[in-house]
């Protein structure tokens, strides 16, 4: 088993080690990057002074701001190893871009990885793609990310068309997939990854988000940021999340997804939720518990 460092996870995640779970045809090992810290008003935007306590608290913060992990599975199947999302790097915050030492402390070479799916290109996903000398850290991947993620980073006239806190997050999405646009392929929804891994559209926390569905053992919904905490918006539905790019479109996403994985009784493993951030959803009046399994 793989140690963690205190620098690398919150305490009370040390003693579980790397979480594994067999989904179908998949092995799947959720590595970390590490946690991010956000203050409330990205966070909770919504939330009144007195909820806004509580629920920082909840989530091992304090009145500045709150710890999110940051889970990404690592996918194997028979031909392939599979990242979703690669991480920070050097390019997001200094508690995260842990990636790499996670991986070699699992014995896996990055020169191995085959396949990294981006969910969308946000520093704190896409910013582990390039070393600090702008080479690829996966050497021999393929990479893959929606058209319309592509499409809305990449375009030259970002700075008249984005608004301005954007800027710094094209610039950065940039560099990162201008270094692997010679490996990458565009995808829509209902793609397949791999077989029995499909693409499906999460638009709204950016234009082209996407999550991924992965068939076996009743279904398996890789929810990236759509969903970005198993406490605050599993809670509170219809609260907004302040990094969504076009927030009334991620909320309607963000509630069907909830509902058809309560309906449906799929497993999701989302990004930012407490780690290792595999459960399920469960309906409670008219918002959701997450419950871990
Ligand atoms: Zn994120």
């Amino acid at each position: 088993m793989a140690s963690l460092k205190n620098t690398e996870l919150p305490p009370g995640v040390l003693a579980h080690g790397f979480h594994k779970l067999t989904h179908g045809r998949f092995e799947i090992t959720v590595l970390s990057d590490g946690y991010i810290t956000l203050p409330p008003d990205i966070l909770m935007p919504d939330g009144s002074a007195e909820e806004r306590r509580k629920l920082l608290g909840r989530l091992g913060g304090n009145g500045e701001g709150a710890p999110l992990q940051t889970n990404i599975p690592l996918i194997r199947t028979e031909a392939d190893i599979i990242l979703v999302d690669v991480g920070a790097g050097m390019n997001f915050q200094p508690t995260d871009g842990r990636l790499i030492d996670n991986l070699i402390a699992i014995g896996l070479d990055p020169n191995s990885v085959t396949k990294v799916v981006l969910t969308h290109a946000h520093p704190d996903h896409s910013g582990g793609i390039t070393n600090a000398d702008g080479s690829p850290v996966f050497p021999n991947a393929h990479y893959y990310i929606s058209e319309m993620e592509w499409s809305f980073w990449t375009d030259p006239d970002f700075e008249t068309k984005m608004q301005d806190g954007l800027h710094e997050f094209a610039r950065g999405a940039q560099r990162d997939l201008g270094a692997v646009k010679d490996r990458l392929t565009m995808v829509r929804a209902g793609d397949e990854i791999v077989s029995g891994m499909a693409v499906i559209a999460t638009r709204g926390h950016t234009p082209g988000h996407i999550s991924l569905e992965l068939v076996g053992n009743g279904g398996l919904l890789i929810a990236g940021d759509i969903i970005p905490s198993n406490i605050v918006s599993f809670e509170n539905p219809r609260w907004h999340f302040g990094f969504d790019t076009e927030p009334e479109i991620a909320l309607a996403n963000r509630a069907s997804l909830l509902d058809r994985a309560a309906n449906d009784r799929l497993r999701m493993l989302g990004y930012h939720w407490t780690y290792p951030g595999v459960g399920y959803v469960e309906p409670r009046g008219t918002a959701y518990k997450f419950v871990e399994g």
